[in-house]
């Protein structure tokens, strides 16, 4: 947060209010960098992650033309188009609006897949100021002609390398073909993969760049541990340390959809109440089990990445891998669950010998080596379930001889 105030950016009074109501004193970095750029209609190219603050950089701004413009929305022609790659940053984005927006009158709606078309049709024959939608079901709903951007004068395009990694950057070109020339577009991304940059040169005009290292968001402020044991010892780890009472809010990822069911499966099996949250579920199902997380009643969630970017739940006390993930980019997505909004946070990591490589990369990513439990009372149930013998029969000293070489990174132990 910074000295200077979100009047000092020069938004409009019923914004200004509006963050009154939430409570936000102060723009983070990333709103203050943007948001003036914003209100003076440049283009922009924001390399941020979500809890940076960085959709209400966006929508603040967007709001406030949207009312400057004082123009009334003709069916099926949405003023403002917001494309996100998954639908629960779809839904996210939509209730920040209704946060940001709630002393204006806003039209907005989700367009997105998983779910039934007819109420999305009907809400763009009401007349949309701001639409937000992922890729498919938009092309989708413009191919019956239920959606014409040609006068959508805003184009958000919000974490732009998820939407390269799920395949999406054909239809967003696409999409972005059919807007008009002129226009205000603003494109997010977490890191800068080559397509990410070529599409940015493609469909901004003369971009402003804003980059808010993801090392200052997370890492800093993150407790990281790292657990070595063999895979067998994961479930028993996870029980026990699911067991203190600090664990309050968890968010356990795996890499595989099979792999989140079976952890939850596990779970049960112990007596530990969990929900997965993954791409092969209903979005019904998807929704169900993050609102009963959000709210408190379920304290375990179970997720693949899918869920690991976008996500916005407060008070996520700790973030569990139970599997590394591969590209090193997403430990820092995932850890980031934590530490929202300017909390402490605790990640902890289980690597087996088969993951190594994947922590060797996290570790040159982060620039920091992770702080491996050895001794700590933590690690017993892993240990206790070695030398019990576990299901892929390997012996129980192989687990120290694999902990023993990752210590040269252990400042504490050292
Ligand atoms: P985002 O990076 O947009 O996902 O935002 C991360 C979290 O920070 C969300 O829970 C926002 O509600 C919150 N947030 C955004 N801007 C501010 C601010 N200026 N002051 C306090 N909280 C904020």
């Amino acid at each position: 947060m910074t000295d200077t105030t979100f009047a000092d950016l020069g938004l409009t009074e019923r914004l200004l209010k509006a963050l009154d109501d939430a409570q936000y004193t102060h723009p983070t970095p990333i709103q203050q960098n943007a948001i003036p750029m914003l209100l003076d209609g440049k283009d922009l190219f924001g390399i941020a992650q979500t809890g940076t603050g960085k959709t209400a950089a966006f929508i603040l701004p967007l709001l406030h033309h949207l009312q400057a413009d004082d123009i009334k929305a003709e069916p099926r022609m949405p003023r403002a188009l917001i494309l996100a790659p998954t639908r629960e940053l779809a839904l996210q984005i939509s209730e920040s609006i209704k946060t940001y927006g709630r002393r204006m009158q806003i039209r907005q709606a989700v367009i997105m897949g998983g779910v039934g078309k007819n109420p999305q049709i009907k809400a763009l024959n009401r007349g949309l100021d701001i639409l937000i939608a992922t890729p498919g079901r938009l092309l989708d709903l413009v191919n019956q002609r239920c959606a014409d951007l040609s006068e959508c004068k805003y184009l958000i395009i919000d974490e732009a390398d998820r939407m390269f990694d799920m395949g999406f950057i054909r239809d967003v070109r696409k999409i972005t073909s059919m807007l008009p020339k002129e226009r205000q577009t603003l494109l997010f991304s977490a890191t800068m993969p080559k397509e990410v940059a070529k599409l940015a040169g493609e469909i901004l005009t003369r971009p402003e760049r804003v980059e808010i290292a993801s090392k200052s968001i997370a890492v800093e402020r993150i407790e990281q541990h790292i657990h070595h044991l063999p895979s067998a010892g994961k479930r028993d780890l996870l029980v026990k340390l699911l067991d203190a009472p600090d664990m309050s809010k968890v968010i356990v990822f795996t890499r595989t959809k099979r792999g989140a069911d079976q952890v939850v499966k596990r779970l049960a099996n112990e007596g530990v109440d969990a929900v997965a949250i993954h791409g092969r579920k209903s979005q019904n199902a998807r929704q169900k089990a993050l609102e009963s997380f959000r709210t408190g009643h379920m304290r375990v969630l179970v997720a693949t990445d899918i869920a690991s970017r976008g996500l916005d739940v407060d008070d996520v006390s700790h973030v569990i891998n139970y599997e590394l993930p591969h590209e090193p980019e997403s430990y820092v997505h995932r850890i980031g669950r934590t530490a929202r909004a300017g909390a402490n946070g605790i990640a902890i990591s289980f690597c087996d010998a088969k993951e190594r490589p994947q922590l060797r990369a996290i570790e040159r990513l982060i620039k920091r080596p992770l702080d491996v439990v050895g001794d700590a009372p933590s690690e017993q149930p892993a240990r206790a379930a070695n030398t019990r013998g576990n299901s892929n029969g390997k012996p129980a000293d192989q687990a120290h001889k694999r902990r023993r070489r990752p210590r040269r990174f252990n400042q504490r132990a050292a």
